[in-house]
This record gives C-alpha cells, structure tokens and sequence, in this order.
C-alpha cells in the first residue's frame, strides 16, 4: 500500500489529503482508478471528461523545480498576471529562470478596470512595471479570460511568438490562469485527447499538456502560491466581499490633511502631510469607504471594527489580523497600492500611510492611471 501512486496523465505523486495540491485524488477514486488500471489524479480526470482544468498550488520546493524545468524547456512563456493585482501577480525571480525563453505577457481580469482607461495605455503601464521587476516581455496582451475578451487576440500573439515552440503557461494562484486555458481550450477546435497517456515512471511532470495543431504543445503549470497576497489573509467568505467581480467604479475625495479613510475594516488610508487635494480610490465598489480625522482614526476603528466597518463581520472580527502602517511620502503621482485589495492614486508632494493586515503587502507605485 506505501507503494507510489503516480497519476498516467500528468506524472503527479497522487495523495488525497490537500484537494488544492499537486496529484489530489479521493480515495474512491484512486480504488477505482487502481481496478481499472486507469489512475488519473483529479484533475486530469476533469481534463480528459470535461475539458476543464481545475487549478492547483505548489509549496516552495516544487516552485524551485517548476522554475527549472521552465529554465530547461525551449519554449514560450505565457506569463498571466491579475492586472488588478499586478504586485500580488508577479512571481519572484521569475526573470532569472526564464532562460532565454520569450515571454508573453498577459494582463487579464481586464474587465474589472474601468471602461474610460485607454487599454493600450495600460498596457504600456504593464510594459513598464515588468520591465521595473527585470522582465523584458517580447509583447503584452489583456484579456479577460471570464468573459472571453481578447482571448482571440492573445491566441494569435502566442501563435505569433512561439515559433514552433511548446507554450508554458505560468502564473500565481487566483490570476485565472485556470479559466484562461479553460477559453482557450474551447476556442481550440480538434483537442480530443486533451491529455497524453503515457506513463512517466519516476518522474514528476506536474504540469498538464495539451497538444496543439502542430505537435507541440501547450503546457498549464502549477499556480504558485504568493505569501502576501490578501487571498491568504482574509477567509474565503471575507474574500468574496472585497475581492471585484465587475467594473470598478473610481471614488473621488476631496481630503484634507490629517484625514482617514476605512476601507471596510480590513485597510485603511491616511493622508497625512500636503495640502487639500483630490485622492482618487480603487477598490471593489461594495467596499464601504468610511472618512473619518486621523486623530480620532485608532479609537473609531477599535469602537466600529467588525460593525460599521466591514469586512470582517462580528463573528470573525476576533481572528482578524492587527493592522500594520507603512507611511510613503510621495513626489510623482503615484498608486498607494493595497495588495489584493486596489489602491488609492495620490497627486506628488503629499505624505500618506497605508494599513493593512500583517502580512500584506502595501507599496507605491507610479500611477497606473
Ligand atoms: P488560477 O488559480 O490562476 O487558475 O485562477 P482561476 O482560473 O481559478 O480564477 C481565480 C478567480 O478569478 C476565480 O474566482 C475566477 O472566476 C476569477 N477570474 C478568472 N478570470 C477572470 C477575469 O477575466 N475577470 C474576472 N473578473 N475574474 C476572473
């Protein structure tokens, strides 16, 4: 029985114990799958009946690995970033591993930014913000993988670049790289044996290949699993809450110094030092943006936490991280960026501080807007 269960689609190690990990399968499964000389772990098994490619995570030594096998392969690389989240997006040292491989990157959950922000500029911005974090991508795209916008687009840029190459799609948790490939699979006519089955003794492929027109094919690799982002912090439930499903509609206040706002109870903004000014605020339109003075700003969120000030609700209020300030002072316009959560646009020649639970990220960026 401690013999090693591999799945004959993707090579994976097959456990039942972590449903989000690498080779999860349930027990009746891997009963069945035994009997039938047929082991799938569950997400190939998803693959092959419903041409549907469920996500799933990877710890930091697996990370390591994925990245090697990225360095070693000859192929493109479809680097897919939640442009909501672009911080929260970005896999560290990517650029390192990437070899000489092209990468192609693509900005999606486009259809949460507001309608008036010129797409190409922001793709500019995205060109920009790789380039800052050491990536020289060979082209940039934006989709929204949801609701199928410009995926089209995308397909025939990674036919454009891949030259004959294999594709390598990589990307953190929750970007949506799933559901990309998802698009991209049902917009792909003729991938009847979506996965191979053939056995790799020995080894641990865990990536997903999907063959395309020419022989070669595209590659789903493992989300990695980025420590800061709000994902890890607030429950599922809270999550739902402040994470955007639709267009963002930008709110403008008109603060003066020595001001706050709440975003919920889970951040919050303080314009500290400049004078009046318009601050314009990012965040899921639900999330209830509560001004307040500075000075009254510890006391308010101690009294209204959990209440007024939600999410966290009453009941998890208790378990919610304390609040960690990070004070900025500003000299070109710049995004106060919330990790996960949006950002408020600040004009130069202000001081301003952001707070947010231990363990998010908070950070200034040159303005995406
Ligand atoms: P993965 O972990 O990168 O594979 O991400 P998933 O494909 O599982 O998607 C994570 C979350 O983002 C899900 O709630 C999706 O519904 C959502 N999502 C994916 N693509 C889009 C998009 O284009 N727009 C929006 N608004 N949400 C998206």
């Amino acid at each position: 029985e401690d013999e090693e269960l591999r799945c004959i689609g993707c090579g994976a190690l097959i456990q039942s114990d972590d449903p989000a990990g690498i080779g999860y399968t349930p027990e009746s499964a891997i009963k069945k799958g035994l009997e039938t000389d047929e082991l799938y772990c569950q997400r190939c098994f998803r693959l092959r009946h419903y041409n549907e490619i469920a996500p799933v995570s990877l710890t930091d030594d697996d990370f390591l690995r994925l990245l090697n096998q990225i360095r070693d392969a000859d192929a493109l690389i479809v680097y897919v970033i939640d442009i909501f989240d672009f911080n929260g997006s970005l896999i560290p040292g990517l650029h390192r591993f990437v070899g000489d491989n092209p990468i192609l990157l693509v900005g999606n959950k486009e259809d949460i930014l507001p309608r008036s922000l010129k797409r190409t500029k922001l793709m500019d911005w995205m060109r920009q913000q790789a380039n800052l974090s050491g990536l020289r991508p060979i082209d940039v795209a934006m989709v929204s993988a949801k609701r199928n916008n410009q995926v089209s687009d995308l397909l025939e840029k990674i036919n454009k670049y891949r030259e004959n190459r294999d594709v390598y799609v990589v990307g953190v948790t929750n970007v949506g790289k799933s559901t990309l490939i998802n698009q991209i699979i049902k917009s792909t006519t003729g991938v009847k044996e979506l996965i191979t089955t053939s056995r790799f003794p020995g080894t641990t492929l865990d990536k997903i290949q999907i063959p395309l027109d020419d022989g070669h094919e595209l590659v789903d690799t493992p989300g990695i699993i980025h420590a800061e982002q709000m994902a890890h912090v607030l429950s599922a439930q809270a999550l739902k809450l402040v994470a955007p499903q639709k267009e963002i509609k930008p709110r403008t206040f008109q603060l003066n110094d020595q001001q706050t706002i709440f975003l919920g109870g889970v951040a919050r903004f303080d314009y500290v030092k400049g004078p009046r000014s318009g601050v314009v605020a990012y965040f899921d339109n639900n999330l209830n943006l509560h001004r307040t003075k500075l000075e009254n700003a510890d006391a308010f969120y101690e009294k209204h936490m959990g209440g007024l000030l939600t999410p966290p609700t009453a009941d998890d209020k208790d378990d919610f991280p304390e609040l960690e300030r990070h004070e900025f002072h500003i000299d070109q316009k710049s995004d106060l960026v919330i990790e996960g959560l949006g950002w408020v646009t600040v004009p130069a020649g202000t001081t301003v501080a952001g707070w947010a639970p231990v363990g998010v990220s908070v950070l200034v960026r040159k303005a995406m807007i």
